[in-house]
């Protein structure tokens, strides 16, 4: 009797309930992934993507002229792409402009200063302003600084990054870059301006991108980054004891609303049209370069592992949808009209990613999957493998900036991160410019998205999306 309950115990224990309930890629659908991906390493279509993309529109900033027009021309390309369907979603954001910039030092020892307005910054008065810099070795310091210092003085933070795979020191700079200068404003500060969030030292390149100020009605100030060079100088003078007066001239600010796009192309699922691979990039870019590696890159990336799919005997039993977001540069705004508009529906959001780390081949995937789908995970990793991608398990995954706010909703989503060793030497300057782009690397990408999208889309089973589904994941991207 003892027996025989420990057998149906055991039994239990073993039934193929278990088995039956983990997510699982049929073979037929490896196969077929592996060969996309290695189709994908002979493929230029991306290459020749973001080549026209930076050539034909180059740089692309929300709100600007670029804006819709890039978002033309990528509903014309997509057209082209064998996508069953392309469409846009609105998208509303603040106008931001950017007319003139320059800056100097004007004591103790004159030097012009290579700079550059970051984005939503306040403009200075017509003729600029002129104050005494205050330097604070980090945004808490600045943060438990008595106001009576800082009150119409320019403050200045001088964390110079290093560079990393993971690009692990972008988190501390851009904190400075987005918070500071509300922190700055909030003590009466006349302006605020930063060492640029960028891993390069000699270059006399700014680095822009967007601050804390959400628009017009904001407590703003004027915020700028100096090139590496110029903080070195600033900090220079600053070591000398002197006093160190900076003027700034920024036209720069907020003009009013501006409505644009997400634009979507889809290969339309044969089986299940209704459930939906996600993968995405940002059409948008700042300024001063013409957005080649953030994001054209992206957008090529994913459009191209679709163009790939696309042309199989048979459409994926699931929808493929590439999402070319808007305005991500100035907070995600793309994205979080999307996941607005599709909250509802993010249990049929089977599973995302996206592409916002520049062109360097993927080195780590990680997930956030329910635990029935870890297999299913490691089948697309076991495909990945060759292409030098390791699988970290006990990481989470968030899909990228502008998918994380739909796997903040509730979305299955994995990371597959990029080597972003030179990605910050380049990234908001002018020089994100094609020639950072090389094209073997870049089908590397590729490879990976066609892989991952396909195999996805012909899972037996999910990957665990329902509402708030991963509300404990901690990581952002
Ligand atoms: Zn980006
Ligand atoms: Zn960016």
């Amino acid at each position: 009797m003892k027996l025989l309950s420990s057998l149906i115990v055991l039994s239990c224990l073993s039934t193929p309930l278990a088995a039956a309930e983990a997510t699982h890629i049929p073979d037929a659908a490896v196969r077929t992934a592996e060969q996309l991906r290695d189709r994908a390493l002979g493929d230029d279509t991306a290459y020749q993507f973001v080549t026209a993309l930076t050539t034909e529109i180059g740089p692309r900033l929300a709100s600007g002229d670029n804006d819709a027009k890039a978002r033309a021309w990528v509903i014309a390309k997509f057209k082209t792409f064998g996508f069953d369907k392309v469409y846009s979603e609105p998208a509303s954001y603040p106008k931001w402009v950017r007319r003139h910039e320059s800056g100097e030092i004007i004591s103790p020892y004159p030097q012009r200063l290579v700079l550059t307005a970051l984005g939503h910054s306040f403009g200075t008065p017509a003729g600029g302003l002129s104050a005494e810099v205050i330097r604070f070795d980090n945004l808490a310091a600045l943060k438990a600084a008595d106001p009576a210092l800082v009150k119409g003085k320019i403050v200045y933070i001088g964390f110079h990054m290093q560079p990393h795979r993971d690009g692990a020191d972008y988190s501390t700079a851009s904190s400075i870059r987005v918070d500071g200068p509300p922190a700055a404003a909030a003590k009466g500060a006349a302006a605020y301006l930063l060492r640029s969030a960028g891993t390069d030292a000699h270059e006399r390149i700014a680095h822009t991108g967007v601050t804390g100020f959400e628009n017009a009605t904001a407590h703003g100030i004027p915020a700028a980054a100096l090139s590496n060079p110029d903080a070195d100088q600033l900090e220079r003078e600053l070591a000398s004891g002197k006093p160190v007066t900076v003027k700034l001239d920024l036209d720069v600010g907020f003009d009013g609303e501006y409505t644009g796009a997400n634009v979507i192309g889809e290969l339309t699922g044969s089986k299940k049209p209704h459930e939906i691979v996600a993968m995405g990039g940002h059409l948008d870019s700042w300024d001063p370069g013409t957005g080649a590696i953030d994001d054209g890159a992206g957008v090529a990336i994913v459009a191209g592992a679709a163009h790939l799919i696309a042309q199989l005997p048979q459409r994926p039993e699931r929808t493929i949808r590439v999402i070319a977001f808007a305005n991500e540069e100035a907070g995600v705004y793309g994205a979080k009209a999307y996941a607005n508009a599709h909250a509802a529906d993010v249990a049929h959001h089977l599973l995302g990613s996206e592409s916002d780390f520049g062109a360097a081949p993927v080195w780590r995937m990680s997930a956030s999957v329910k635990p029935q789908a870890r297999a299913a995970i490691a089948q697309i990793a076991a495909v990945l493998k060759p292409l030098g991608v390791e699988y970290d398990e006990k990481r989470e995954g968030a899909g990228g900036p502008d998918l994380a706010e739909m796997h903040k909703k509730g979305m299955a989503a994995m990371t597959l991160l990029q080597d972003g060793t030179h990605y910050f030497d380049w990234h908001h300057t002018a020089n994100d410019t094609l020639d950072k782009i090389d094209p073997k690397e870049l089908a590397k990408n590729v490879a990976v998205y066609a892989a991952w999208t396909y195999m996805a889309a012909q899972a037996q089973g999910d990957f665990g999306s329902a509402p708030g589904a991963f509300a404990k994941d901690k990581s952002e991207e």
